[in-house]
């Protein structure tokens, strides 16, 4: 059981079906998937490289334009930005981007490409609150101008979600790994078990300070509070993949909630051996919020989905829920109960004021201060090509910010 967790669940593209599949590329001039990627990571130039073999080439555009290539090449919603822009889904399909960027970035580390450099150093230090996709990809974009970037990060290893969260059978630890050792190449200095609990003062410290704390937190909800056997999905995951699925589980688990994180979760558990996993739902199927490969993935996994009903009442293990529209009642018993009913951020520890989740700023920068954000906290959707997106940017009005090029 622990091997189907540990294995990733998407196998990579064959050399053969990956040429096959960039011969369907129609080359488009606008290149609609191109703009519609978050972090710019520009598809169709890559895809252009690998029609002409020339794979190199496809690997320096994907690794200059995004730090976590081979990361957003596994775990991108493409069908949500490029795959849906691209030009070919008015013929048959679209193209498999994430598939071929899979088979790029794998080809890359194969053969040990080095391709991001550090810049010149120009005497400016940056201090970076959080090691998420969002901090690691601000960092290595500032490095390569010549920046001192400098992550803290509270937990015992740097990567937020792709590490804590994202479980292994869709993003290997090592995939994080390696990603974050190319980021340490370029100069960056990442210290771990090292909570940070005032900007102000670190931003007396350094030039500029950028905050990409996520959303760290599971939410709870308050008719729980005190129940035993109740965790969140994030605590869930986070224990799943830090001890590499070997965990004890029992037999009959409730979860909660119908987004990507509940159906990790769902998944998570069935690969690790759980015999009963029911996941009741507050949307109906046509409302649902999972991504329809997660959805996909949890159906070929016999997990039983409930639509529609929301959690009325809590008696030990068993759960009572009424249907949103009929009203009809349901009681579910279970051993343990998570809850992934979505994430919070924890920025009120940092005194900083937030609104509807996001930081409550203009833009990405703290008024006319030297601090700045990026990733989840931000104005942004909470996806990892986004937090890539909003870190680069980030990245570039610091910068712009401190005179640098
Ligand atoms: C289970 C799960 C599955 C997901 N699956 C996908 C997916 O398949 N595709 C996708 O695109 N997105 C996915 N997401 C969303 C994605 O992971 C997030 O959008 C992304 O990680 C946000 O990046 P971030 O850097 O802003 O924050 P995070 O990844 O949350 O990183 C923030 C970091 O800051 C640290 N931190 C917080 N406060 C402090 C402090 N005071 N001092 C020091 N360090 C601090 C935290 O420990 C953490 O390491 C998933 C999320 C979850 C929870
Ligand atoms: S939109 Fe589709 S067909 Fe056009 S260049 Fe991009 S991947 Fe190729």
């Amino acid at each position: 059981m622990l091997k189907k967790y540990t294995q990733e669940y998407d196998k990579a593209l064959t050399p053969r079906l990956v040429m096959e599949e960039a011969s369907r590329c129609l080359l488009c001039l606008d290149a609609p998937c191109s703009a519609a990627c978050p972090a710019k990571t520009d598809p169709a130039k890559f895809i252009r490289s690998v029609r002409f073999k020339n794979f190199k080439g496809a690997a320096e555009t994907i690794r200059t334009n995004n730090p976590l290539g081979s990361i957003c090449a596994r775990v991108c919603p493409t069908e949500r930005y490029c795959e849906k822009a691209c030009s070919r889904c008015g013929i048959d399909a679209p193209i498999n981007i994430g598939a071929i960027q899979r088979f790029v970035t794998d080809f890359e580390q194969a053969c040990g490409m080095e391709i991001l450099e550090a810049g010149t150093p120009n005497g400016k230090k940056v201090a970076i609150i959080g090691s998420g996709p969002a901090g690691l990809s601000a960092a290595a974009f500032l490095a390569q101008k010549g920046f001192a970037a400098e992550i803290f990060e509270k937990s015992e290893k740097a990567g937020g979600y792709l590490r804590y969260g994202i479980p292994e059978y869709r993003l290997p630890n090592s995939i994080v790994d390696y990603e974050i050792a190319r980021i340490k190449k370029l100069g960056v200095k990442i210290n771990t078990n090292c909570e940070i609990k005032s900007v102000a003062a670190l931003s007396q410290k350094y030039d500029a300070v950028l905050i990409a704390t996520g959303f760290s937190k599971g939410k709870n909800l308050a008719m729980f509070d005190g129940c035993k056997n109740v965790s969140t999905a994030t605590e869930f995951l986070k224990e799943a993949k830090s001890k590499a699925g070997k965990i004890e589980l029992p037999d009959n688990v409730l979860v909660i909630g119908g987004g990507d994180v509940a159906m990790d979760t769902v998944t998570t558990l069935r690969l690790l051996g759980v015999k009963h996993v029911t996941d009741v739902v507050y949307e109906t199927f046509d409302e649902f919020r999972a991504s329809r490969k997660e959805l996909r993935t949890s159906q070929e996994n016999n997990v039983s989905i409930i639509d529609g009903f929301k959690p009325v009442a809590v008696n030990g293990n068993e759960v009572s829920f009424q249907h949103r529209y009929t009203g009809a009642e349901l009681k579910v018993k279970a051993d343990i109960i998570i809850l992934a009913i979505g994430q919070e951020n924890e920025l009120d520890k940092l005194s900083i004021p937030s609104e509807k989740g996001e930081v409550k700023a203009e833009g990405n920068r703290m008024g006319t201060s030297n601090i700045f954000f990026a990733g989840d906290i931000g104005h942004a959707e909470k996806t990892v090509v986004y937090a890539v997106g909003t870190a680069k940017q980030a990245a570039a009005d610091i910068a712009e910010y401190l005179g640098g090029k």
